[in-house]
């Protein structure tokens, strides 16, 4: 084992395990651009397991890139992002990519369901993509749209539900998995007041249930109220809200 170098080595354990107890998620001094446009200049941030976090700011602040940092899609050029006591900055893309599948889930502001596919069998991929069986994966995708309600949704196709009732699926889909992360990025962003407050509602009250952590990005304070916590990103920089 190794300790942490300040931009973390591939795939580097803390260490000290036990760290990773209280920080279920830490990112330390980002930095990222895209050409010459710098997006995270230093951003730094600690969530613990079952928090709800909103990342709060006006757009172009860089809250979609530090989620997409900490969700191990896009790599810092400066600094690290730990999972656990993994630093996951620092790994390949096939390691990445395989944390995400197993460990996190996902919302974004459009529900982004495929659609060919019903809501039920959008909801089950996520499993297929990790390799549980078919006749399981749709057990589990109709189990999980019946504990939030949806269950009359599970055979409509996209295309045939309200946009409050897909992003309710995409919600569904992103928990199926049991994460311990969820990342949501402008969740109510395509709805209207009420069914951005439902949406909302089923989502924190979901993840609080499964305890896992929620990092929601929203530029919304009525969608932040929502969180434990607020964390403001201006220029790419975090500041906690003050109490
Ligand atoms: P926010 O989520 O707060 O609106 P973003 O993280 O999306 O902010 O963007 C931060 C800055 O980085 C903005 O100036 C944006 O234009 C730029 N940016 C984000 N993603 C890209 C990209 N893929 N290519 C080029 N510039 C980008």
């Amino acid at each position: 084992m190794t300790d942490i170098t300040a931009d973390g080595a591939a795939g580097t354990r803390l260490a000290d395990p036990a760290e990773a107890v209280t920080s279920l998620l830490r990112a330390v001094d980002l930095h990222k651009s895209f050409g010459a446009t710098p997006a995270l200049a230093g951003a730094s941030l600690e969530i613990k397991p079952g928090e709800v976090v909103a990342l709060m700011g006006p757009s172009g602040a860089g809250k979609s890139t530090l989620l997409h940092c900490l969700a191990g899609i896009l790599g810092p050029e400066r600094g690290h992002v730990r999972y656990r006591d993994r630093v996951i900055s620092g790994m390949s893309d096939a390691e990445r990519s395989a944390l995400r599948r197993r460990e996190f889930g996902f919302v974004f502001q459009f529900g982004q369901l495929v659609p060919e596919l019903s809501c039920a069998e959008n909801i089950a991929l996520p499993l297929r993509l990790n390799g549980v069986g078919r006749r399981d994966a749709h057990r589990r995708a109709l189990d999980r749209l019946d504990r939030l309600g949806l269950l009359e949704l599970a055979r409509k196709r996209p295309g045939e539900v309200s946009g409050g009732q897909g992003q309710r699926v995409a919600v569904a889909r992103a928990l199926v998995g049991e994460p311990k992360v969820i990342f949501a990025d402008e969740p109510t962003g395509a709805l209207d007041s009420m069914n951005g407050e439902q949406v909302m509602r089923l989502l924190t009250q979901a993840t609080r249930e499964s305890a896992a952590a929620l990092v929601l990005v929203t530029h919304e304070p009525r969608v932040a109220a929502y969180s434990d916590r607020e964390i403001v990103v201006r220029d790419g920089r975090t500041r906690p809200v003050p109490a």
